[in-house]
C-alpha cells in the first residue's frame, strides 16, 4: 500500500510502464511526420499502422475504419454532429439518453439549437436502457441512436448488442461511447451492429490527449478539422504519434486481459459492496448489482454531502471522487443520479470509487477502516440526520 490511495480510475488512469516504454523513442529519435517521404517519416507512418492495427483488433474492425482524435471528447463530437449534418437530408432526429457524458449531451443540446430533434430516452432505476424503448422512438426522421456502453458515474452496462439489431434493421446509424468500457467490456462492432464508437486510451492505462473513432466502411460522419490530408483525408492534423503508439499497446494490453482484469477488480468491488453495506447505515449502491463494470462502486449516503466526504477521504489520502469529475466544483447533482430517480438531497451525497489494476485487498481494507468514522462525523454535524433521529437541531 502506498502512501495515498487511487480510486479514480474512471476519470483518468496512470500508464502502464510497458505502454510508456513504447512511447518514449517517438519523442527523441522516431520523430518523423507520418507524412514525410523520407526514411523518418516511413518509421513513424509504420508505427501508426501498426497502432491502428491493434485498436482494430481489439474492436473486430477494419484498420482502414479507425480514425484518431485528440480525445474521447472530440471522438464523440465528430461521431454525433458528423453523422448528424451528413446525413442531414434523411432525417432531423437523433435519439440518445438521458444518462450519457456530456460530451455526447452538450453535442445534443448544441445540434438542438441548429434545427435537429433529440429524443432523450429515459432509464431504469439501474440506468439501463430499454432496448425497446429505442424500438418505439426511431420515427421515419431518426438518422442516428447514440447510447453509451458504460456509463462513467454509476458503471451500467447497456444491452448494446440488442440496440444495434434495432438500429440494423430500421436502417439507423448506431453509435457508442465505450470510453469506459474498453478493457472490461469485450466489444466486437461487427456482431453488435456498431457503425460508430468512440474509445480514448486514457481510460485503460494509456496516455491523456489521444482518442480514437470507428467509423464503419460506408457510414457518411462530416469531417470536424480541416486542412492537411492526414488521417486519409478525414481529420487534418499532424498525427500525436508517440500518444498514437500508446494507444495502440494499451488497447492491445487491455483487450487481451478482460476476464483477468474483471476477476481481480470484481474481488475487490465486492469486497468494498459488502463492506460499506454491512457498516454503513442509509447507504444506497447506485447502478445494477451486476449490469456494473467491474471497477465501479458508486453510493449514496443519505444526510449528508458527497463533497465534504470526499474532502475528508482526501485527508485520509484516499482519492475518490462525487459526481462525475466534469461537474464537481459544481454544486448541482449529478445528472446521472437524477435521470434513476434519486431525489436531489439524496444525489448529493454520491460517492464515486472506481478501481485499477494497481489496487490492493489492503487498500480497500483500509478505506473500509476509515469510511464507515468519516460518514458517522459528517452526520453527528447534519442538522437533517439529527432531526430525523430526534435529536438536537443545529441551524
Ligand atoms: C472520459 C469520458 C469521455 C471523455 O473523454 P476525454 O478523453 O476525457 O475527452 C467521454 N465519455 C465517457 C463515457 C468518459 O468516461
Amino acid at each position: 500500500m502506498g502512501d495515498r490511495i487511487y480510486l479514480d480510475h474512471a476519470a483518468t488512469t496512470y500508464t502502464k510502464p510497458e505502454v510508456l516504454e513504447e512511447m518514449l523513442p517517438y519523442f527523441t529519435k522516431q520523430y518523423g511526420n507520418p507524412s514525410s517521404v523520407h526514411s523518418f517519416g516511413r518509421e513513424s507512418r509504420k508505427a501508426m499502422d501498426l497502432a491502428r492495427e491493434r485498436t482494430a483488433k481489439a474492436l473486430n474492425a477494419n484498420p482502414n475504419d479507425i480514425f484518431f482524435t485528440g480525445s474521447g471528447t472530440e471522438a464523440d463530437n465528430w461521431a454525433v454532429k458528423g453523422a448528424a449534418l451528413a446525413n442531414r437530408k434523411k432525417g432531423n432526429h437523433i435519439i440518445t439518453t438521458t444518462i450519457e457524458h456530456h460530451a455526447v449531451l452538450h453535442t445534443c443540446n448544441y445540434l438542438e439549437q441548429n434545427g435537429f430533434d433529440v429524443t432523450y430516452l429515459p432509464v431504469d432505476e439501474y440506468g439501463i436502457v430499454d432496448a425497446e424503448q429505442v424500438r418505439n422512438a426511431i420515427t421515419d426522421q431518426t438518422i442516428l441512436v447514440s447510447v453509451m456502453t458504460a456509463n462513467n458515474e454509476i458503471g451500467t452496462i447497456q444491452p448494446i448488442k440488442e440496440i444495434g439489431a434495432i438500429t440494423r434493421e430500421k436502417g439507423v446509424l448506431f453509435h457508442t461511447d465505450a470510453v469506459q468500457a474498453i478493457g472490461s467490456v469485450p466489444i466486437d462492432v461487427d456482431d453488435m451492429n456498431i457503425d460508430l464508437l468512440s474509445l480514448a486510451a486514457h481510460k485503460f492505462y494509456g496516455p491523456k490527449g489521444i482518442g480514437a473513432l470507428y467509423i464503419r466502411k460506408g457510414v457518411k460522419a462530416q469531417q470536424m478539422l480541416h486542412g492537411g490530408a492526414q488521417e486519409r483525408n478525414r481529420r487534418a492534423g499532424t498525427e500525436n504519434l508517440p500518444a498514437i503508439v500508446g494507444l495502440g499497446k494499451a488497447i492491445e494490453m487491455a483487450a487481451l486481459d478482460i476476464p483477468g482484469h474483471n476477476a481481480r477488480l470484481e474481488a475487490l468491488r465486492n469486497r468494498l459492496i459488502t463492506g460499506i453495506l454491512s457498516t454503513v447505515e442509509h447507504a444506497r449502491l447506485n447502478g445494477h448489482p451486476e449490469k456494473r463494470l467491474s471497477g465501479n462502486v458508486n453510493f449514496c449516503f443519505e444526510f449528508i454531502e458527497g463533497e465534504a466526504l470526499l474532502l475528508s477521504l482526501d485527508i485520509k489520502g484516499i482519492a475518490g471522487s462525487s459526481g462525475s469529475a466534469c461537474t464537481s466544483g459544481t454544486l448541482d447533482p449529478s445528472h446521472v443520479l437524477l435521470a434513476i430517480g434519486l431525489p436531489h438531497e439524496i444525489a448529493h451525497g454520491s460517492l464515486r470509487l472506481t478501481l485499477g489494476e494497481q489496487n490492493t485487498q489492503e487498500e480497500i481494507d483500509y478505506v473500509l477502516e476509515v469510511l464507515p468514522q468519516l460518514v458517522q462525523r459528517l452526520r453527528e454535524m447534519s442538522p437533517l440526520f439529527n432531526q430525523q433521529k430526534g435529536g438536537q437541531i443545529f441551524v
